[in-house]
């Protein structure tokens, strides 16, 4: 009986332990619990790059909600030992293209929300995009959560899944204002009439809404 017993039990030894490998690499998290530990960095603020917060250059003609958002949720992972970055706020027209010709994304110039300094996309400090889909979801849930207390209307990127018009499209790092739309309306209108934008941060926001909210009701 033993003897009919232990090759199966060398098969479930070499399935234990690919399964180990691929749970030490970040590939795999049975639990969302094993993810949420393994996102927990205790030394990586030793690391100069998770140190050196986003300069204050970086948030110009960036609306003053993705700031707020992006602020509010490194604090927030800095506390629970997850290092974060912010990869990119706002991103050039010539940028943009670069990376639709490449594939990595899927808008064009002036279709992205980036584009308008309305988007962040967060990543980990010390991994980049190596996050398993659990530890993902849970970066997504402490974001969500921030957004829900401030009052900020966000859409994630992580949950595109092809039920929501956005097939094949899931970019868990990114985050948008849900109604970015309305400043791209309007910055077209200004661009088009040309209408002069305002350079401060604060001000240009506050300009286009006044542009789109002045063309709505006409
Ligand atoms: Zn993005």
């Amino acid at each position: 009986m033993l003897q009919k017993v232990k090759p199966l039990l060398k098969i479930y030894r070499w399935v234990r332990f690919l399964d180990r490998i691929q749970y030490w690499k970040g590939l795999a998290h049975k639990k969302h619990a094993d993810a949420a530990l393994d996102l927990i960095e205790e030394n990586a603020h030793k690391n100069i790059h998770v140190v050196i917060d986003q300069s204050e250059n970086e948030y110009m003609w960036v609306h003053p909600q993705i700031v707020e958002f992006w602020k509010a949720m490194h604090k927030e992972c800095k506390a629970r030992r997850i290092p974060i970055k912010a990869f990119e706020f706002l991103r050039t027209k010539e940028r943009q293209d670069e990376l639709y010709v490449k594939g990595h994304t899927k808008a064009k110039a002036g279709q992205s929300p980036h584009q308008y300094g309305l988007a962040v996309d967060i990543i980990s400090a010390t991994k980049a995009w190596n996050l398993s889909k659990k530890q993902w979801e849970i970066i997504g849930t402490i974001g969500k959560e921030i957004a829900r207390k401030r009052n900020i209307k966000l859409t994630w990127g992580g949950d595109w899944d092809g039920n929501d018009g956005r097939p094949d499209f899931w970019d868990p790092a990114h985050w948008q204002l849900s109604d970015w739309k309305k400043y791209q309306k309007a910055y077209n209108h200004c661009v088009s009439n040309g209408i002069k934008l305002p350079e401060e941060t604060r001000l240009r926001f506050a300009f286009l809404e006044n542009v789109y909210e002045a063309n709505r009701s006409r």
